[in-house]
């Protein structure tokens, strides 16, 4: 079983442990280390690239309770650097922080999040109404959200076993597997793209500022 640092650290690198590296019909090398910083793909939230020793990271997926860096060169078995790219992992976690945002302001109007998709160029999230909906405008979300940001509110990441939530300030936590900035402000201004009702749902499609 892969230990999975990023759940309660925001380090970037380590000195890690290589287990095993199989190539894979297509020339790739499947690399599984006894830790990883690395987030794998899933939640919402796409796979952190970076490199392990003079491997480039392509892909990470959880393969039951193994983490699985596809890589695109052999990694020897044994001591390696692992350094996850830090743009990457802080767009990642900006998009993901707005994401959970976005959500708590869906149930004030009556709405429950379903579906978070925090991909850079992509990122949307989907509600289904939940007792008295209310109509939701892009102008009405981007006040409240960034409302929080504004008030630069601080992680809360409680591990309990299996079970992991992520909230900020005084808000409800969540329960998530995905990486989030520190404290709200570090996720800068979240724009509302587009709000579309689509079969009784909402979508609310987002980006950030810069
Ligand atoms: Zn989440």
């Amino acid at each position: 079983m892969t230990q999975r640092h990023y759940l309660t650290s925001d380090d970037l690198s380590m000195s890690g442990q290589v287990l095993s590296c199989t190539r894979t019909d297509d020339g790739q090398y499947e690399v599984v280390l006894a830790a990883t910083l690395f987030h794998p793909q899933g939640g919402g939230q796409p796979s952190d690239p970076g490199t392990i020793g003079d491997a480039n990271v392509l892909r990470v997926s959880q393969v039951d309770d193994q983490v699985v860096h596809m890589c695109d060169r052999e990694v020897p078995v044994g001591d390696a650097r692992i350094e996850v790219s830090s743009a990457a992992r802080s767009l990642h976690a900006r998009l993901h922080s707005a994401g959970h945002l976005i959500g708590f302001c869906g149930e004030q109007f009556g709405w429950r999040a379903v579906k978070g998709h925090h991909w850079p160029g992509e990122a949307r999230v989907v509600f289904e109404p939940d007792g008295d909906p209310r109509e939701m405008t892009g102008d009405i979300i981007e006040q409240q959200v960034n409302g929080h940001v504004d008030a630069g509110l601080s992680r809360a990441v409680l591990l309990d076993g299996d079970k992991r939530t992520v909230g900020f300030g005084s808000l409800p936590a969540y329960s998530c597997g995905g990486t989030h900035v520190a404290s709200t402000a570090d996720i800068g201004k979240i724009k509302i793209s587009k709000v579309k009702e689509k079969k009784g749902q909402v979508w609310v499609y987002y980006d950030l500022e810069q």
